[in-house]
């Protein structure tokens, strides 16, 4: 066995461990760091640029960024938008509240002790907390690594038209997050388009709905999240919508051999 393949099983195992430390189902890809760098928003590219400290240039030539995800227990989704006595169920909604604080956590730690043993740089999975100090979606920018884009490129899904990244497997019902190595490793390939002529998200949400006639549909997702007042910032139907639409109600299963040049599923 060559030492890509050697470096990929080890990061693999690695990740198979991260996912059962906090016994979570998880996918794993990776991408060239040249290609997502290029795709970023130029706020973004300073950020990352600074992440990446004096290995800018090296990772520009020969980087990649390990992609991967952590998967939302079974029934966490259910809790999302729940209607109690005509009103929202926010006991309810704050129990997926709490599972994408976790699943934030759960990323954190994986993508600290993927970059400790292969000496990379870890990104972290989300900028929470910041929505009511915010006056424009748009601050968000500058402070986060875009972790969809990443992820599109190394094929943990697709971006579906609530613009999250649809795995066929698990539909949206991800969390992202990565890590920058020069470490060699295979490279995944970016997945075809899936969404096909659903609807479902956008029938879910007003502002995905009618974004075509809206400044910036994100700036109006934040300010209803913010108002919605859960115990993380989260709102989450366009996900449960994604979970349960048409397109998604029949998942394939995994692929038990898992080559090494296709995205890699983990169980705890
Ligand atoms: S999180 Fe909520 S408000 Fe934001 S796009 Fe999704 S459904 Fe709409
Ligand atoms: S709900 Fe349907 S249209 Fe929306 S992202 Fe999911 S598959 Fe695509």
């Amino acid at each position: 066995m060559g030492e890509v393949e050697s470096n990929t099983l080890r990061i693999r195992e690695l990740f198979q461990k991260a996912s059962s430390n906090v016994d979570l189902r998880g996918i794993l890809g990776v991408t060239p760091f040249r290609g997502v760098y290029d795709s970023l928003m130029d706020v973004q590219k300073q950020w990352v640029k600074g992440i990446a400290g004096s290995m800018f240039v090296k990772f520009l030539e020969s980087g990649n960024i390990i992609s991967f995800a952590f998967v939302y227990p079974e029934g966490v989704i259910d809790n999302i938008g729940l209607m109690r006595d005509g009103m929202f169920d926010k006991e309810a909604w704050n129990i997926y509240a709490g599972w994408y604080t976790y699943l934030n956590n759960s990323l954190d730690k994986a993508s600290s002790m993927i970059a400790e043993d292969i000496k990379g740089e870890a990104l972290s999975a989300t900028t929470t907390g910041i929505a009511s100090k915010l006056t424009h979606v748009s601050q968000y920018f500058p402070r986060v690594v875009s972790h969809r884009v990443h992820a599109e490129r190394a094929g943990i899904g697709w971006r579906g038209k609530n613009s999250l990244i649809v795995n066929p497997r698990y539909s949206c019902m991800i969390r992202l997050s990565g890590v920058i190595t020069d470490t060699p490793i295979v490279q995944t390939p970016s997945m075809k388009e899936g969404c096909g002529d659903c609807t479902s998200c956008e029938d879910a949400c007003t502002f995905l709905k009618h974004r075509d006639r809206l400044d910036d549909y994100r700036e109006q997702c934040r300010i209803y999240l913010d108002k919605l007042g859960l115990d993380d910032e989260v709102c989450g139907k366009c996900i449960k919508a994604c979970v349960y639409s048409p397109r998604l109600a029949n998942p394939p299963e995994i692929n038990v051999e898992q080559p090494l040049n296709m995205v890699y599923y983990t169980s705890p």
